[in-house]
């Protein structure tokens, strides 16, 4: 395994020397070391991509690009195995997860293939203006060299969200990886040095959050920041953008409400609603965390969610059968047992709510359910990112729309009914950037994805990514030679 930072198409070590311990959350022990890149790294990294966004990468086409971003699919699809175990034992997911993101993110670097090429289409557009004396077409040129900082729920999948879309615009970027999870970006870069792809177009800095994290936020050359990450961080990483006027992307937490009618297939309820909460160990920016439920179904929807609750398979990611790995890090799983503490002062525990007694070792929490909760409860607002379900209910459609709109945050929303027309008035009453009718979480790379509210700003995924990363460029053409006639009066 790669453990030295990646910049300008090349290992070294830190600048400082420094490193950092890479821990696999399911034993407790270090299994890695990798360079703590500092600011003096960044810098380094930063020169790298404005140095290649200066040369030859510039005059790239869109389907000159698609092929980089072929290649890297294809090597990611061939060494699928391999990463996913480098994922599991980075962050602690189930293989069976891990291998699920794998595959996504080398479908992510193939559907920007698709949009660079699409791209070179959509060159020099014309624009209807109401004079035909001119001429109006538009250019996409790449924004830039791009700060991309990513979180450890997905390593590889949500670093390539950025790259792909990135590079399909022709930008050159750094990518800051969590220091929890640091190990599959820099399988990454090997892959991208393998597929050719020149220096420094890809630079891939390991390090601390208040260290490499932050410079490349205030970095005065970056001109795009695009952030994964927490609200608080979010606001810092976009108050350093702010003094640059940096383009931002940022997508953040969240506290999603998942709507349960009593209409709705009990079968199809107890499946979704624990997909959205303990799928990745609750772990997702997007879980569905508030479950609203109607009441005269609470006490039925509730037995049975603890009876399925109680029956998954707690363990290390990469023995078979597990479905729900440990947390990804001591912080993480102290944070959450936290909350499990507050929401017993605040609510009634159903299930769950401590270690397994199987596992002494490893960052591990059983799924936890809490009943009536108030929505004043902290465990009610706050995201506490980990596999713990708030339950409330409700008695009509207004009041669980008014519910669960009750956030400041604004990622996501799902509503579970049989009545197809309610669930769609329900859906679109929701204040969120994706919603889910009869599901919860399946994500598509399509359409697009971000959140509202302190969930963020701006979307990635599907053209929206690749427009991220793009300047539009008006370029207006006087076509006739009559003269203009302002100040020459003829
Ligand atoms: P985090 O904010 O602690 O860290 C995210 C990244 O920011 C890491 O790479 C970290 O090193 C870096 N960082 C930390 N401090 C920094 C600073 N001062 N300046 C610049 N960078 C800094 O978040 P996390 O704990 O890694 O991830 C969990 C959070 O991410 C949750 O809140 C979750 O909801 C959110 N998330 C959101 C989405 C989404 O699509 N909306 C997806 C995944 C995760």
């Amino acid at each position: 395994m790669h453990s030295k930072l990646f910049i300008n198409g090349a290992w070294r070590d830190a600048l400082s020397g420094r490193t950092l311990d890479v821990i696999n959350p399911a034993t407790e022990q270090v299994f890695q070391t990798c360079a703590a890149g500092g600011a003096e790294d960044i810098d380094a990294a930063v020169a790298a991509a404005t140095a290649a966004m200066a040369g030859p990468w510039r005059r790239t086409t869109g389907k000159d690009r698609a092929q980089y971003l072929r290649a890297i699919a294809a090597a990611i699809e061939d060494k699928k195995q391999l990463l996913a175990e480098v994922e599991v034992r980075d962050n602690g997911k189930p293989l069976p997860e891990a291998l699920g993101d794998i595959s996504d993110a080398a479908y992510c670097f193939n559907l920007y293939a698709d949009y660079a090429e699409q791209l070179d289409g959509r060159q020099g557009e014309l624009i209807a203006v109401p004079d035909d004396r001119f001429q109006s077409r538009v250019t996409y040129m790449p924004v830039g060299v791009a700060g991309l900082i990513v979180p450890w729920n997905y390593p590889l999948l949500m670093a390539a969200w950025k790259v792909a879309p990135a590079i399909a615009a022709g930008c050159a970027v750094v990518l800051k990886p969590s220091e929890y999870t640091p190990l599959t970006a820099l399988e990454l870069a090997q892959i991208a040095l393998d597929a050719g792809l020149p220096p420094g177009v890809l630079n891939v800095v390991t390090g601390l959050g208040q260290d490499a994290g932050a410079r490349l936020a205030s970095h005065p050359d970056v001109r795009k920041l695009a952030f994964t990450g927490s609200v608080p961080t979010g606001i810092s990483v976009a108050t350093a953008a702010a003094k640059d006027v940096k383009s931002i992307s940022l997508e953040l937490g969240g506290k999603s409400p998942i709507v349960v009618f009593d209409d709705a297939d009990v079968d199809q309820v107890v499946e979704w609603v624990m997909f959205g909460i303990f799928w990745n160990q609750g772990q997702v920016c997007s879980a569905t965390s508030r479950m609203i439920v109607q009441e005269c179904v609470a006490k039925l929807l509730i037995d049975r969610l603890a009876e399925e609750a109680r029956k998954i398979t707690i363990g290390d990611g990469m023995t078979p059968g597990v479905l729900l790995g440990p947390l990804v890090s001591k912080q993480q799983y102290d944070k959450v047992m936290r909350y499990i503490e507050i929401g017993r002062c605040e609510a009634k525990l159903v299930c769950g709510g401590a270690r397994p007694a199987h596992l002494n070792t490893g960052y591990f929490i059983e799924p936890t359910i809490f009943a009536d909760v108030p929505d004043t409860a902290r465990i009610w607002r706050e995201e506490i990112f980990g596999p713990v379900l708030s339950v409330a209910t409700f008695q009509t459609e207004d009041e669980a729309v008014a519910l669960a709109n009750n956030s400041e945050f604004g990622l996501a929303a799902a509503v579970m009914s049989n009545d197809l027309e309610r669930a769609q008035r329900v859906a679109d009453a929701f204040e969120a950037g994706v919603v889910w009718i009869n599901c919860s979480q399946p994500n598509f790379l399509e359409p697009p994805w971000g959140g509202i509210k302190k969930s963020g700003v701006g979307r990635e995924l599907g053209t929206w990514g690749l427009n991220n990363f793009l300047e539009p460029k008006q370029i207006t053409t006087y076509r006739v030679r009559e003269p203009w006639g302002w100040y020459l009066k003829g």
